[in-house]
Order: C-alpha cells, then structure tokens, then sequence
C-alpha cells in the first residue's frame, strides 16, 4: 500500500514539474516577446518623436504627442507620433480633421510632422505631412502606406486660401491648364518669390514678377493688380413666377447717361447689363465703379471695338483679356460675359474664351434712328418676357427712352434683371 502511496505522489510530482517547467518557458518566451516588442516599439516611437527643429519657425507653438492606441475588438495596436503647429482654432479644427482621416486609415504607425516658413514677416505657410506605415519597424521606409499633406497659411493673424492671393479667372486659367477643377488647386505656401499652389498633386510654382495680373495680396512688394477697393455685390432674390426682362447696353461706359439710366433702374429696384469697351473704361473709372455698385452686371464688349474674327486670336484674346484685367483692376470683380462687338463670333474663336457669349432678343435700333418714339415703339412691339433687349447708352436719345420704358414694363410687373441673372433663372 505504502509502496503504491508513494509512487503515486512521485508521478504527481513529475507531473508537476513538468507544467511547472512548461509554464515557466510559456512566460518566459512570452514575456521576452512582450518586452522586446515594448522595446522594440519604444524605438520606433522614440525615433518618430525626434522632432526635426529645422524648417520650423522659432515662435510656433507645438503639440507633441506620442502614444499607442489599441483596439477593443482586435487587440491589434497602432502607434502615433504627432508634432503639429498649435494655430487658432479654425485651422485647429481642419488639422484635427485631417488627422482623424489619417488614423481612420488604420496604419500600424501614423507620423505627422509639419514644417513652417515666414513671408515679408506677414504671411506663414504651414505644410503638415502625415506618413504611414504598414508594419511596426516604420521606419523602414519599404513599408510606407502613403504620405499626405495638408496646408495651412497666414496673412497676419488670419486664415487665408488660394482666392485671398489671385483672383478667380487666374484660378479658371490654372484649372484649365492643368486640367482639375477648381476645387483641386489649392495654396501651399506663400515665399517671397511667388507662392506655391498643389494642382491635384502637380506643385507649380507662381511667380510674383511673371503672373503681375493675377496677384490680389496686400503687400507692397507682391504686384497686385487691383487699383481701387474692391466693391461687394449682393446676390438678390428674384420672384421666379413674375416676368423678367434683360436691358442691355453697348459701347459705354458714357458719363451722365450711364448714371441716369442706373437712377432709373433704382427706381424700379432693377438692375442692367452694360458690355463696356475696356478703352472706355480706363478713361472713365468712376462710372464703371458706379455700375458695379449699383449691383447692375459690367460685361466685356472687347478692349477697342475690333471685328474679333477678323483678327488674329492672339490679338482677339488680348481683346477680351485685357477688358477683364481692366474691370477686375477697378472694382475686384470678375467678367462673366462677352458680347463680341457687331455680333461677330464662330464657335472656334468662342471656344478660347471661359465667359459665355451673349447676343440679343430685341433690337431698338437706337444707334439708327435716334429717335426717343422710335425707339420706344420699337421697343414695345418686341419685348416678351424673358428677353434681352439691346440699347446703346452713348445715344443721349436713348435715355428717356429707357426712362419711359423701364416704368412701363414695371407697371406691368417685369423684373428688371442683369443677363447673368436671367441665364441663372433659366
Ligand atoms: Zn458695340
């Protein structure tokens, strides 16, 4: 019995040992493992939170940030090592965006690190780049994901954007040539040679000294080409159920004329459409002003009155490029159509322009007869909702005739609407 006892214990002895011995192994290669992964990704961290201070301006405030996530459900963990710029809280708000995006993609190791530059100290850009990777030795760079950048950029205090540094058809141009949509072009950063615009993952570089009518900046060392302050125009609500009608007028601007028709309109609450010549225009500025103000539309009606197909296209968009760089340089606002002087046009020359071409319903004839009757029977025999109507405002016997007109077809109930406005309604 004895001897029975005691071999039972020795067997439960050896059994013991044995799961002792397997346990201890189990623990030992397994805390090793955790313990070197720990150290290993001690490494990886420790290097990512090297911060490099070259290419950061000495006045940034930073967000230092490193740490390990895991996820409840995998267990599987990531590992993050963020340096930022700590900007207001508008660009605070988009960087935070920006990286939520980027750990969304849920890479092993996510690395965000920014650089920073002046300008004339009155801009700083801030170019923030995200690297991921795809396994835990990030830094072998084999196992990169993807970069992404995000840019922010200063004048002074505020936040600014691509259209706070040229004007919109300098963007339209740039959309056109390199084949993106506007929304794709976006400002990177601003040096004291140009800025730096990402056209859907093109860099160009824009140049102060060769883009001299593109630049709307505020600085006295970058060319801008506006002249006067920029006026703002509302955008007004129409009554889509009640007529409309579209009062136009060529080869102004005209001093005087110009006014009393805009003093007429207001009376109506209405607004028109002057095709102006952009020799004219340069002559007479506080008309051109007055028009843009009064919230009525100023069109291209070509710099000098040329037959545009009848010239060579390099001239006849000089033309009309140089009638847009005019009006945008006395009011900050954009030309959205051509009215080609006499009518003429072919879809080839039309097809170099971005603006739409516009022609006429109604012809007064005003130019020919000079008669006020005439022209208001004219008028009156061929107007129709929806209509453009073509005057000319350098004709003094055009004035009373549009006078009378515009209070006729108000009493009817006809809008008084700029062409933009009724391509709009269309
Ligand atoms: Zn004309």
């Amino acid at each position: 019995m004895e001897k029975m006892k005691r071999r039972r214990i020795r067997v439960g002895r050896v059994i013991g040992l044995l799961f002792a011995c397997l346990l201890a192994i189990v623990l030992l290669f397994g805390g090793a493992k955790v313990i070197m992964s720990l150290f290993h990704k001690e490494i990886i961290a420790s290097e990512y939170a090297n911060v490099k201070e070259t290419n950061k301006l000495e006045d940034d405030k930073m967000i230092n940030e490193v740490f390990k996530e895991t996820d409840k459900e995998t267990k599987e963990e990531f590992i993050y090592a963020i340096h930022l710029p700590d900007l207001d809280e508008k660009a605070n708000t988009f960087i935070k965006d920006f990286v939520e995006g980027i750990k969304s993609e849920k890479a092993k190791v996510t690395h965000i690190d920014y650089e920073s530059m002046n300008a004339f100290n009155q801009y700083k850009s801030y170019i923030i780049t995200a690297t991921t990777y795809s396994e835990m030795d990030g830094l072998n760079p084999l196992n990169q994901v993807s970069q992404k950048k995000y840019y922010v950029n200063y004048d002074q205090e505020k936040m600014i954007t691509l259209d706070d540094c040229i004007r919109g058809k300098a963007i339209d141009i740039l959309s056109v040539e390199n084949k993106c949509k506007t929304e794709q072009l976006q400002l990177v950063k601003i040096n004291e040679s140009g800025i730096t615009i990402d056209a859907n993952g093109k860099l160009i570089d824009y140049k102060y000294d060769e883009n001299k009518t593109s630049f709307v900046m505020n600085n006295p060392k970058i060319p801008s080409i506006l002249k006067y302050p920029k006026i703002d125009v509302e955008k007004r609500e129409l009554d889509p159920n009640k007529p409309m009608v579209a009062f136009t007028f060529d080869d102004g601007p005209a001093p005087g004329n110009t006014e009393k028709i805009l003093k007429a309109l207001k009376k109506v609450n209405g607004r028109a459409t002057f095709f102006e010549l952009g020799s004219l225009m340069e002559v007479y500025p506080d008309t051109v002003r007055a028009v843009c103000e009064s919230g009525s539309e100023v069109a291209n009606h070509s710099y000098d009155h040329p037959w545009l197909t009848q010239l060579p296209l390099k001239d006849a968009k000089k033309q009309i490029q140089t009638t847009n760089d005019i009006y945008f340089s006395l009011t900050g606002n954009e030309i959205k159509l051509i009215r080609p002087p006499f009518g003429d046009m072919n879809k080839s020359v039309a097809s170099n322009f971005s603006e739409e071409m516009v022609f006429w319903d109604v012809d007064t004839r005003d130019w020919e007869s000079r008669s006020t009757e005439q022209i208001i029977k004219v008028a009156k025999q061929y107007i129709y909702d929806g209509a453009i109507v073509l005057f000319h405002d350098i004709h003094a016997t055009t004035i009373p005739a549009v006078e009378q007109l515009i209070q006729y077809y108000d009493s009817l109930g006809y809008q008084f609407v700029t062409v933009s406005e009724l391509l709009e309604a269309n």
